[in-house]
Order: structure tokens, then sequence, then C-alpha cells
């Protein structure tokens, strides 16, 4: 997935939260544990044979970098999943999870990710995932 997202864009640069914050059912990967895959600051090692939900995958931070996104929508740099410690999944039905990390509990509380996560819960239900817990945001 790294590398397929290197390719279309460099805006992932370093970050591979996705290939650490959310479970992989595929490859048996808890959350917040780095993917046996994953060489950090390189890429996916399988990533020819890497599995279909890695392939289909971008977090909504890379989708907000898009050419055609309304920049007024783009998400800053400061809110790439490895700079602010969310890392957010828009899944197909609209529903949306904040992947945090066990690190950082209360990221999605803090600067402009938790600004950002309370106005959408005003909008549409936001789940947090954090440390083997899930909850709806208040
Ligand atoms: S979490 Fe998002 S920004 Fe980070 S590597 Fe994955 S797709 Fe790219
Ligand atoms: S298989 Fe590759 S792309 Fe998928 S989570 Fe692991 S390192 Fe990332």
């Amino acid at each position: 997935m790294i590398e397929a997202i290197n390719a279309q864009s460099l805006a992932c640069g370093s970050c591979h939260m996705c290939c650490k914050l959310p479970s992989l059912e595929e490859l048996n990967k808890p959350a917040d544990q780095w993917c046996v895959n994953c060489e950090v600051g390189v890429g996916c090692k399988q990533y020819n044979a890497r599995p279909q939900a890695c392939q289909a995958f971008e977090c909504l931070w890379l989708h907000s970098q898009k050419p055609h996104i309304d920049p007024k929508l783009r998400f800053p740099a400061d809110m790439r999943p490895d700079k602010c410690h969310v890392m957010l999944n828009k899944k197909a039905d609209g529903k949306l999870f904040a992947h945090v990390s066990a690190e950082r509990p209360d990221a999605w509380t803090k600067g402009k990710i938790g600004n950002w996560l309370r106005r959408e819960n005003q909008a549409r239900p936001v789940t947090i995932i954090c440390n083997g817990k899930q909850f709806a945001m208040a």
C-alpha cells in the first residue's frame, strides 16, 4: 500500500500509519502494531502480494490531497496521521472511524484534528478506536 500510494502521490511520505494503527484481518495483524510486512521508512515488503484491503485503502487525509478535492477542504500537513496520531477512515457507507495511536490516546481531542472531529461529529457519528476500545464520540 505504501509503495502504491507513493506511486500516486508523494503526500504519504514517511507516514505508514495505515500499516500500524488499524487491525488487518487478512494478516491477523492486531491494531496498533506494525504490520510484519512494513519496513518503516521504506514501504511494504510484500507489495505485489499485499492484501486487497491494502490495495484499496486510502485514509481521509490522503484522499483530501487529491487534485479534484476543493483546496478549502484539504487537510493541512500537520493533520497527516503520523503528525497528529489519528488516522481517519471513511467507509463506503459514510461511517467515519478515527484510529488513534495508543501512545497518544487523547490525540483525538487535541488541536486541529480535535476541532475537525468535533465539527464532523455534529454532522454524522464518529467512532473512536484506540487501545483495543471502540466508542462513539460524545
Ligand atoms: S495513513 Fe494515510 S497518509 Fe499515512 S501512509 Fe497511509 S494512506 Fe498515506
Ligand atoms: S501488507 Fe503491506 S501495505 Fe498492507 S499493512 Fe502490511 S505493510 Fe502495509
